[in-house]
């Protein structure tokens, strides 16, 4: 079996200098990673590019593995053939042979000719490749500005010339891990997995760390929201899920805090227990998914007095965004459905009936000082369960649940 070749493109990492190489390291571990269960595929990157061939599989199989992997600007399959004008002319006729082409649809040949020995000059190639395809598929017209269809052909240095024809979008952004760690405050709703997502495009580490309380909040919640790491798992590595205990928190906030007030003061504690976890994870940062004015606590006055109880960086990637555009990315990356899921979330369970739009921070501390909060953050901390799940954890659920019928 000849082997398959694709070529990856990177994006913006053209442009950050000595850093280069460990993001090019970091995109060939994760495809390394990916491909792992598909024997003998290999990665080398070059300067500007990287190789990935393999002997196995089809072409397919690899675009689908490539075009969720952040920091791919693009990428195209090449195929390998003798640096011979009459083997380059056959291999063009065959891969144009594969596309369904439309009477009027057009195409245009780009040369590249870094062996200067070869016979034909670069014009000359591409003018007789272009007759030789407009023969075999009259259909076609030439365009060299808009063509829907670009063949690329580069005679190597090496003992062999390339072509190719499909490019793929990739997911660009940066690579998984190029941009530090934080700690994703992960619910059970729409739109905090979707900051996850985004901040996992540019390239940040996550954890995921969700608030339960059960016996208020069903297992069935909790085993939603490891869904959804399990989702994001695929864009990135196997990631860290950490549970944290909340009922008895919330029952004291129930027993001591006004109720139009208790909304604040739970994000406020919140936040506290999170910036105890960053430190255990060495992380920088917190992500949320909250989206102005989407809710009682994300008006900007709300968040001001929650916000205050630390210095530590929230990252809200969704701040400005519409609903509607979250739920078309929770679509696009296959959320949706776990998140339509009915299951309440603990912040759902103890919602007030009318929370403060316009807290006074103030207010706010007297009420809290009517609580234990070190005693009540640590016993919280304390209780912590951690487990790392990747993208199989779905897989693996999937057969329990088939097991069950
Ligand atoms: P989401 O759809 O992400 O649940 P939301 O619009 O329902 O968001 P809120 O319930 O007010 O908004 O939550 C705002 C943010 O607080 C969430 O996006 C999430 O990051 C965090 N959060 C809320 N509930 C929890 C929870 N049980 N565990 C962890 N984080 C939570
Ligand atoms: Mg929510």
């Amino acid at each position: 079996m000849t082997e398959k070749q694709i070529v990856v493109h990177y994006g913006e990492l053209s442009t950050k200098g000595r850093n280069r190489k460990s993001f090019q390291n970091k995109i060939a571990e994760q495809i390394r990673y990916r491909t792992q269960s598909l024997e003998r595929v290999k990665v080398l990157p070059e300067h500007d590019f990287m190789y990935v061939s393999w002997q196995e599989t089809d072409y397919e199989s690899m675009v689908e593995v490539l075009k969720d992997i952040p920091g791919i600007a693009y990428f195209e399959p090449v195929y390998q053939v003798d640096k011979e004008i009459q083997a380059i002319k056959a291999k063009a006729v065959d891969l144009f042979s594969s596309l369904k082409i439309q009477p009027g649809q057009t195409f245009r040949i780009i040369a590249k000719r870094q062996d200067k020995t070869f016979p034909l000059e670069t014009y000359d190639i591409q003018r007789e490749l272009g007759r030789t395809l407009g023969l075999a598929f009259p259909d076609l017209k030439v365009d060299l500005k808009h063509a829907d269809y670009s063949l690329r052909v580069q005679i190597a240095q090496k003992d062999a010339a390339f072509l190719s024809l499909n490019r793929y979008p990739g997911l660009q952004g940066m690579p998984y891990g190029s941009s530090g760690r934080g700690m994703l405050m992960l619910s059970g709703g729409f739109d905090s997995p979707i900051a996850g997502y985004l901040m996992m495009k540019r390239g940040m580490e996550i954890e995921a760390v969700h608030f339960s309380s059960p016996p208020y909040t069903s297992p069935q919640a909790l085993e939603k929201a490891k869904k959804l790491t399990a989702k994001l798992a695929h864009y990135g590595m196997p990631i860290k899920f950490h549970n944290v205990p909340f009922a008895h928190i919330q029952e004291e906030i129930k027993a001591s805090v006004y109720d139009n007030e208790s909304m604040t003061v739970m994000r406020r504690i919140m936040l506290r227990i999170m910036d105890q976890l960053l430190v255990k994870s060495k992380a920088d940062a917190i992500i949320n998914g909250e989206s102005l004015g989407q809710v009682a606590s994300q008006t900007i006055k709300s968040m001001r007095v929650i916000n205050a109880v630390t210095h530590t960086p929230i990252l809200r990637p969704l701040i400005a965004t519409d609903k509607n555009d979250i739920i078309a990315l929770a679509e696009k990356i296959g959320t949706y459905d776990i998140s339509n899921e009915p299951y309440e979330d603990c912040c759902t369970v103890f919602a007030p009936t009318s929370p403060h739009t316009r807290p006074k921070q103030k207010t706010i501390e007297e009420l809290e000082s009517r609580l234990d909060l070190r005693m009540l953050i640590e016993e919280a901390v304390q209780g912590v369960e951690t487990q790392v799940i990747g993208e199989d954890y779905l897989v693996a659920k999937q057969a329990d649940f088939k097991e069950l019928l």
